[in-house]
C-alpha cells in the first residue's frame, strides 16, 4: 500500500494531527525536491504524542495494527526499513549491487543534524536473544526478495 492510500484509510480517532493534515496537507516538498511528511510541533505529523488516546507512536502504525495488517504495509519505506539501510550501487563490472546494513547517525550528516540512535549506536541494542535476521525477517524479505533472504538464512545457519 502506498502512503497516500494508508492516509486515506486513516481513522482520525487514531491520528492526533488529522485536523492539521485536513487544513494544510500531510506532506511537504523539501528544498532538495524530496517529498517528506509535514513537521508539526517539531516532529512528523503522524507521530502521536504522549497523552493522546493511542499513546505515543506512529498513527500509521496504529492504524495498520487496528486493521490487522503489518505496520510495514502502511508506512513510508524509510520508516519500516529503519534501522536497516539499503544502499544501491554499480560495481566496477557494471553489476548492480545492493547492500543492507544499519543506519548510522553519520549517514544523515548531509542535513546538518546531530543524531544518536539507540537502535544502532547503544550496546544494549545488540543483546537481543533472537538475531535480526529472524526478528526483521519480513523487512529483509521485502527489501531483498524471498529468494535472497533464504540464501541468507542458509548462510547464517550452516
Ligand atoms: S514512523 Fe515514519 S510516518 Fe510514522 S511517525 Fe515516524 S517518521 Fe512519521
Amino acid at each position: 500500500m502506498i502512503v497516500s492510500e494508508a492516509v486515506a484509510q486513516l481513522d482520525p480517532a487514531l491520528w492526533q494531527f488529522s485536523s492539521v493534515a485536513a487544513r494544510r496537507g500531510w506532506f511537504k516538498r523539501l528544498p532538495n525536491g524530496v517529498v517528506g511528511t509535514r513537521v508539526v510541533q517539531d516532529a512528523c505529523i503522524f507521530l502521536n504524542r504522549p497523552g493522546f488516546v493511542t499513546g505515543a507512536g506512529c498513527a500509521l502504525h496504529f492504524a495498520s495494527l487496528d486493521r490487522g495488517e503489518r505496520p510495514m504495509d502502511g508506512k513510508p519505506n524509510i520508516c519500516w526499513q529503519f534501522p536497516l539501510r539499503r544502499a544501491d550501487h554499480v560495481n566496477e563490472a557494471g553489476v548492480d549491487v545492493i547492500t543492507i546494513g544499519a543506519w548510522q547517525a553519520s549517514d544523515w550528516k548531509a542535513d546538518g543534524g546531530e543524531r544518536s540512535w539507540f537502535c544502532t549506536t547503544a550496546p544494549e541494542a545488540f543483546i537481543a536473544a533472537d538475531p535480526v535476521w529472524r526478528t526483521l525477517a519480513d523487512e529483509l524479505k521485502e527489501i531483498t526478495g524471498p529468494e535472497v533472504y533464504e540464501l541468507l538464512v542458509v548462510a547464517l545457519t550452516a
